[in-house]
């Protein structure tokens, strides 16, 4: 990956949150306070702004930005999330014009570790991770197999699929959804979604 690809990917992501705002936000009216998806819309809108002729030579540096411009611009839980989680993966990517898949192991690795150091959600809390976990996993497991970046994207983007449909059964305790109680059983997560279009955006921009 190289930072053509790294921004191509970041500006699919935008272009998906746009596209699909409306049902975050619905989503997020069931079980939260309806914001995501503005929140996703505004926070990808400036990344993709802040990218705009940023002539950035390093990899790492478009996450790193990507993530100070998330955290800058969300107000929302979410923000502070996917923006730790950019800044991080981007930290972890070698210096450099570009990365390997192994190096994207590694910093998807960071990246979820940032999300889990700050929001304290585990496995099956009905958030975020429960689309990113199966996705990493699945990215891991085709990277160890061999497979080049499309077909560990494609991998990863579907598991993050089948993690945010997962979601729905689940009871939140994490985030506001957790004021629900069990209530908050029955729908998917906003957050799982958003996670499940930012790795499919991957998936759609290294697609042969
Ligand atoms: P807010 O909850 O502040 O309105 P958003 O609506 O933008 O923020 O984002 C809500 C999403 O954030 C949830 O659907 C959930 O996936 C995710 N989320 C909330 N709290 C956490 C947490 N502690 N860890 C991981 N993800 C979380
Ligand atoms: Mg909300």
């Amino acid at each position: 990956m190289d930072v053509a690809l790294a921004t191509a990917w970041l500006r699919a992501a935008a272009d998906s949150v746009t596209a699909e705002a409306e049902l975050l936000t619905q989503l997020d009216s069931r079980i939260g306070d309806g914001d995501h998806g503005v929140n996703m819309r505004r926070g990808f809108t400036a990344v993709a702004a802040a990218l705009d002729g940023a002539e950035l030579t390093e990899v790492g540096a478009v996450f790193v930005r990507a993530g100070s411009t998330l955290i800058s611009k969300v107000g929302g839980a979410s923000g502070p999330l996917y923006g730790s989680a950019f800044r991080a993966f981007g930290k972890a990517l070698p210096p450099g014009p570009s990365a390997g898949p192994a190096d994207l192991v590694g910093a998807l690795h960071a990246g979820l570790e940032a999300i889990r150091k700050l929001g304290g959600a585990q496995p099956g809390d009905k958030t975020i991770v429960d689309a990113y976990q199966p996705a990493l996993t699945a990215f891991e497991e085709a990277v160890a197999g061999g497979a080049a970046l499309p077909e560990a994207a494609a991998g990863a983007a579907r598991a993050a699929g089948d993690g945010a449909r997962a979601t729905t059964p689940l009871t939140a305790r994490k985030g506001r959804a957790s004021y629900l109680g069990e209530r908050s059983a029955g729908h998917q997560d906003p957050g799982a979604t958003s996670t499940w279009l930012i790795f499919q955006a991957l998936a759609d921009v290294t697609a042969p």
